[in-house]
């Protein structure tokens, strides 16, 4: 048995055909196959499929005295392996292809196998099963499919599993799948309710509102126009002089901070020649101003202990609302307009 054989010489060997074998309890078609595939998962509101699958039919080679398994490489394979492909109990192939009739003989054992197993005697070509396909969870907003490749065997038995779902958006993975109110597949772990709206969303569509801390939508979200904090409408507080709706940490007994906190203004200021068009006798009030980003408001106080207010926008000047009242009255609206309050985003919607 020790003798080796020149590739030449085997190749001019007489050929040998082999018996083409396949392991017994091998899934021969993708439905022996899917239940194992899908097992994992739970999926609710979804479906969740088979859509491809694709066999490679893979030889091992049994030779030599002790029977070893040889892969089509060379390698010799552990016997531990071997019995997990179900090499050692295999029956005959009623139709081997013709991919398989022309892997006969010694030559075919001469081109890959290693001299040890060359001088051996090969006793049969075991031909198991290679799986390549995907499962594809469709959902009504978005369709994700799970690729998956292994021995089928492998796969039939468990050893090898489809990888766990991973959510596209937020990148969360896991068996169970779920369906936000949105269509989109993903986790339990990676849905979130809309604090305003009560819809479950990926926690990705969600942001926190900067008042209360609790998840929203951000097309559900207002921006307070005194201090910037983006937070769901609810949570804004109303200013009793401007009458806006602020973030409560920018209030100090109901007022905002750019009604407290106005600047005198001086002769220079362009806002003296805002007011001269908008208040009928503007200069007989001492005026004051302070602004956001977003909002100005103009104070205006006047003997005996009289107030007038205006707010406005910043980016173009225009005048939202005026106010006007007597220290010890209440205010009394001038006009109003209709948009006070700047939202975030293009998709804005009202606040419920
Ligand atoms: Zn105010």
């Amino acid at each position: 048995m020790n003798e080796t054989i020149d590739t030449r010489d085997s190749a001019a060997a007489p050929e040998r055909c082999f018996e083409h074998l396949r392991p017994r309890d091998q899934p021969e078609s993708v439905a022996e196959l899917s239940a194992a595939l899908l097992r994992p998962f739970e999926v609710v509101g979804a479906s969740l499929a088979v859509t491809e699958c694709l066999f490679e039919e893979v030889p091992f080679v049994a030779a030599g005295e002790r029977r070893s398994w040889f892969d089509p490489s060379g390698r010799e394979v552990t016997a531990e392996f071997a019995d997990s492909l179900g090499l050692n109990d295999s029956i005959a192939l009623e139709r081997p292809h013709r991919g398989m009739r022309e892997i006969e003989g010694a030559s075919w054992i001469a081109e890959r196998f290693p001299d040890s197993i060359r001088s051996a005697e090969p006793i049969a070509v075991v031909w198991a099963r290679w799986a390549r396909g995907k499962l594809t969870v469709a959902a009504p907003a978005r369709s994700v499919d799970l690729e998956f490749e292994g021995w089928a065997r492998h796969l039939a038995t468990g050893r090898t599993r489809v990888a766990p779902f991973r959510c596209p958006e937020t990148g969360a993975s896991g068996d169970r799948i779920v369906v936000s109110d949105d269509g989109e597949p993903t986790v339990p772990e990676a849905l979130g309710i809309c604090a305003v709206s009560g819809r479950r969303r990926l926690v990705s569509h969600l942001v926190p509102c900067g008042v209360s801390g609790a998840l929203a939508s951000a097309d559900r979200l207002t921006e307070c126009p005194v201090s910037g904090i983006v937070a769901i409408p609810s949570t804004l507080v109303r200013c009793d002089w401007c009458a806006t709706g602020v973030a409560p940490s920018v209030l100090v007994k109901q007022v905002c901070s750019l009604c407290r906190d106005g600047v005198p203004l001086n002769g220079d200021s362009t806002w003296l020649d805002w007011l001269a068009d908008h208040e009928p006798d503007a200069s007989a009030w001492r005026w004051s101003f302070a602004s956001s980003r977003i909002q100005g408001v103009l104070v205006g106080r006047r003997w005996p202990r009289r107030l007038a207010l205006h707010v406005v926008r910043m980016a173009d000047r225009q005048a939202l609302r005026s106010r006007i009242r007597s220290v010890w009255g209440s205010w009394v609206t001038r006009f109003d307009a209709q948009s006070e309050v700047a939202r975030p985003g293009a998709n804005a919607t009202q606040p419920e």
